[in-house]
């Protein structure tokens, strides 16, 4: 999940405060609200626009602590923007360094938080790079991963294929978003030019049936987040019909193939769910308890880092 989406109105409406700008909870409300997935990015850099110092990115992941503890979460790799703060001309690491102490001390009350560094991908290259040297500069061993989000139409594959080697190098772990609203060939370049071990969504993979099948026996996770896909026009988009429900996702094909799924929020603020609604949407698509069980196992199983101590799966 992403710490941007997680931005309640009223926090975020506090935020705008802070910079003096007036902005209500019910305007934010209106802001997330979206007919497409253009649409939902514009919303996601319009709300990042209130990030604008360290203590902002601390107040937000100190809401984001308390929103899981309240879902009983006990383990969670956050996805952050590092791409718009570097765009935005902000210091990655006086940004991380805050959050990293605002959400400290909710580990003692059971919740143990991990993080990805994340590019845009409309960015470009370069833009990528700049992130996976920040990473490496925080020096952080709660930086688990690197990542590349957003418009998956917009820079190529290949273009990125230095700036993953770069981040394996780091001991960095490498996902991207990819057959969220694009093809399964997007997926498939992700796992063979830049050696990915778990994609963002990837729900385009029903389309190609050999993938699947490689997704499976290479055991590539894919993070799928229902709500998410149903608020961007996603899944509306990749079934090819407009009326698309929840109840027709296509989560209990790709978990039955083989393949490990995981299930997540995406951006809970922003396409107002939480992780519990998540799993009654899985519920909804006929998945059985033990299915469920099983996304539950696979969170722990395939998560990058596994919390130090107090929690386990059962
Ligand atoms: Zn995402």
């Amino acid at each position: 999940m992403h710490l941007e989406g997680s931005i309640r109105p009223a926090v975020a409406s506090a935020l705008a405060g802070r910079w003096s700008v007036a902005l209500s909870e019910a305007e934010v409300h209106q802001r997330y609200a979206y007919q497409n997935f253009s649409e939902f990015i514009e919303a996601f850099k319009w709300v990042t626009s209130y990030l604008r110092a360290p203590a902002d990115y601390a107040t937000v992941a100190g809401d984001l602590a308390e929103q899981l503890l309240q879902q009983n979460v006990v383990y969670a790799e956050i996805t952050l923007s590092v791409g718009v703060m570097i765009l935005r001309k902000q210091d990655p690491r006086a940004n991380f360094e805050a959050m990293v102490g605002a959400t400290e001390p909710y580990e003692k009350r059971g919740l143990r938080l991990n993080w990805i560094f994340d590019a845009v991908r409309q960015f470009g290259p370069e833009n990528a790079l700049e992130v996976v040297e920040a990473a490496r500069r925080c020096g952080s061993q709660r930086i688990v991963a690197f990542g590349i989000g957003g418009d998956e139409l917009s820079v190529p594959t290949a273009d990125f294929r230095a700036v993953y080697e770069k981040a394996a190098s780091y001991g960095l772990r490498r996902l991207m978003h990819a057959g969220e609203i694009g093809g399964p060939e997007k997926i498939r370049e992700a796992v063979e030019l830049l050696g990915v071990e778990r994609i963002g969504h990837g729900i385009a993979a029903i389309h190609d049936p050999e993938l699947m099948d490689l997704l499976a026996a290479q055991r590539i996770v894919l993070e799928i987040c229902p709500g998410s896909n149903l608020r961007t026009g996603a899944l509306a988009k990749q079934l090819g019909n407009p009326q698309a429900t929840v109840r027709e996702h296509p989560l209990p094909k790709l978990l039955r193939h083989g393949i490990p799924v995981v299930l997540s929020t995406d951006d809970p603020a922003m396409f107002h769910t939480t992780l519990d609604e998540e799993y009654e949407n899985a519920a909804k698509m006929g998945l059985t308890e033990q299915e469920r069980k099983q996304l539950v196992t696979n969170s722990f199983q395939f998560a990058f880092h596994l919390p130090l101590s107090g929690s386990t799966c059962t």
